[in-house]
């Protein structure tokens, strides 16, 4: 019947142009110029999972999508535990934008915990950092460093919250399954230390 089908173009046609409208996130400088990427408020509310950066009604919340460098230690590594811990950033909304699998020198190690030195821990950490492979990954996320911190739980395993990665996968306060920079400076630094330019996304079109 005519009625119906000219009832149905109409229909498509204003959903196209809805679709179209705000669906892509767009590239802003962050403070240092670092990239990160704003989020724009068309999607569908049922998608809300909290994680985004929009209210459950869609309406953009101002957050920003950042990156943070975090490192699978060796005991998660050689536990076989990488995809389980992939799928939980994954599940939480912090995606594995970089990624790859080495085996730190004691000297590297010490650079990376040069912060830490002097501390009584410092030389067994560094000793066990290196003693087996670890997986160091870019994750990019809404406010990527405190989401991927909340994630990990406290540094001391035996002591961290159930339910969180190190509570999980690590043992106690040295070998506790995941590493996570602690400030937005402080990731882009760390993941200065492991990437270059061309593995990361930093143009206008990143893919998550
Ligand atoms: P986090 O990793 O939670 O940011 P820190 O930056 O304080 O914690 O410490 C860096 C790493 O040093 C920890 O992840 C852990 O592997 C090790 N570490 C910290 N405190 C201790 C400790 N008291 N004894 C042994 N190792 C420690
Ligand atoms: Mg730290």
């Amino acid at each position: 019947m005519w009625f119906r089908r000219v009832v149905i173009a109409v229909g498509a046609i204003i959903f196209v142009e809805a679709s179209h409208a705000g669906c892509g996130r767009s590239a802003v400088e962050a403070d240092g110029g670092n990239p990160v990427f704003s989020i724009s408020p068309a999607h569908s509310p049922e998608d809300d999972n909290g994680t985004d950066g929009t209210s459950a009604d869609g309406t953009a919340t101002g957050a920003l999508f950042t990156r943070t460098l975090s490192i699978l230690k060796p005991d998660a590594v050689a536990g076989g535990h990488v995809n389980a811990i992939n799928a939980r950033f994954e599940r939480n909304g912090l995606h594995v934008v970089a990624q790859k699998r080495l085996r730190l020198t004691k000297e590297q190690a010490e650079k990376f915990y040069e912060i830490h030195r002097g501390k009584p821990y410092y030389e067994s950490l560094c000793e066990y950092m290196s003693s087996g492979d670890v997986v160091v990954q870019v994750l990019a996320g809404v406010n990527a460093v405190s989401k991927n911190r909340e994630l990990m739980g406290a540094t001391n395993s035996a002591t961290a919250r159930p339910g969180t990665i190190r509570r999980d996968y690590g043992t106690d306060s040295q070998r506790n399954a995941v590493h996570g920079s602690d400030s937005d400076k402080t990731a882009e630094q760390e993941i200065a230390l492991f990437f270059g330019e061309l593995e990361l996304m930093t143009g206008a079109h990143p893919v998550f």
